[in-house]
């Protein structure tokens, strides 16, 4: 068994600020000084709830309906408006769903959906469709889980998302860690995660401690789409994370009005840099009903990357890629 003494005063203050999330649009208009004439009333969030935690709004400019994370949540009117070729299941995750949570896509990897919700409804994501109910979570379900990696020794890795996989306490971490430790094929446990960028403070000692108590190397990935999401609370838990030799990595998505110029998304990748935090993935939005206002021409997209290219290090410029159903991998865009 790995160690773990759990801290539960700590842990009881993310999951109290997970619990104190704002998931009123008047709540959010009123925090941020904005108007609901020019805004709406938030009224998408029949269509998918809207909630951001305390601490990610405190890194919003207050009185800029155009600022870019409060974009990202913000239940825009445009979501009702249906959009050619957007679709409720645009990756067809459905067909890859051998056992319920399980997304087994690509040879070596499994992804696991490790919780029902987030701790932030980004209003692009491409499961807001996604039928949670139908999904079976918690300890029965892994069992299911190890038993198809067991009978799959190609698999090396496993990938926890979600949902959001940090919502799970440390103790179930520390349990299902435990359990993926008794198989010597699993190299490398990937956590794909927005908790710690929303509530830093997710990344608790306990946390820390699994991660280096365990026989596999544990790689986080970020979802940061724009540098004013990363403040000093950010920093130090990602440099909490580095010293715990946790591998860490950052997906962002190209957002019409959020992150699409070069400067944006270069100040992004020299952030990360100074967090020990890898860029990895820049996706292209997937064409999910409700997300359309956030498209933008793939003219612009390979504009945006070729400027990009030029402006980093290679090894600060985010692979651009798209999902696709079907295919072995993500697909990359390459500039011709
Ligand atoms: C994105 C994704 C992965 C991980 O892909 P990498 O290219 O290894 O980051 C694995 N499984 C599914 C279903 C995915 O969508
Ligand atoms: S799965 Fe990721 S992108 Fe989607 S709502 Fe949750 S945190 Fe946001």
């Amino acid at each position: 068994m790995i160690p773990c003494s759990i801290n539960t005063c700590h842990n009881l203050e993310w999951k109290k600020q997970l619990a104190q999330a704002v998931t009123s649009p008047a709540e959010l208009l009123s925090i941020l000084n904005l108007k609901s004439d020019e805004l709406g009333l938030g009224k998408a969030t029949e269509l998918f709830g809207m909630k951001v935690p305390h601490a990610f709004i405190a890194r919003m400019e207050k009185n800029n309906p155009k600022d870019p994370l409060f974009l990202q949540v913000w239940p825009e009117d445009k979501e009702f408006e249906l959009a050619d070729g957007f679709s409720k299941d645009p990756l067809q995750e459905q067909s890859a769903n051998p056992i319920p949570g399980l997304l087994h896509k690509y040879g070596s990897r499994v992804l696991t959906i490790s919780a029902a919700s987030c701790a932030v409804n980004c209003r692009y994501c491409f499961r807001r469709h996604f039928p949670y109910d139908e999904q079976k979570y918690g300890d029965s379900n892994w069992q299911d889980w190890l038993d198809y990696v067991t009978k799959h020794p190609e698999i090396n890795e496993i990938i926890l998302s979600g949902g959001d996989p940090l919502l799970l306490s440390d103790e179930k971490l520390s349990r299902l860690f435990n359990r993926i430790s008794s198989l010597p094929q699993i190299k490398r446990v990937r956590i794909h995660s927005r908790l710690p960028l929303v509530i830093p403070n997710r990344i608790t000692q306990d946390f820390l401690e699994l991660c280096t108590s365990v026989g596999f190397r544990v790689i986080l990935v970020w979802h940061i789409n724009h540098a004013n999401e990363i403040d000093q609370h950010v920093k130090e838990a990602a440099e909490k994370c580095h010293a715990a030799n946790i591998m860490q990595l950052n997906q962002s998505v190209l957002l019409k009005g959020v992150n699409d110029t070069c400067q944006q998304l270069q100040s992004l990748s020299e952030k990360l840099f100074d967090c020990m935090i890898q860029p990895y993935y820049l996706h292209t939005l997937d064409p999910v009903q409700g997300a359309a206002h956030f498209e933008l021409p793939e003219s612009v997209i390979r504009d945006i990357y070729s400027e990009l290219l030029a402006s980093l290090p290679g090894f600060l410029v985010p692979k651009l890629v798209k999902e696709e159903a079907n295919r072995r991998s993500k697909t990359p865009l390459l500039l011709s």
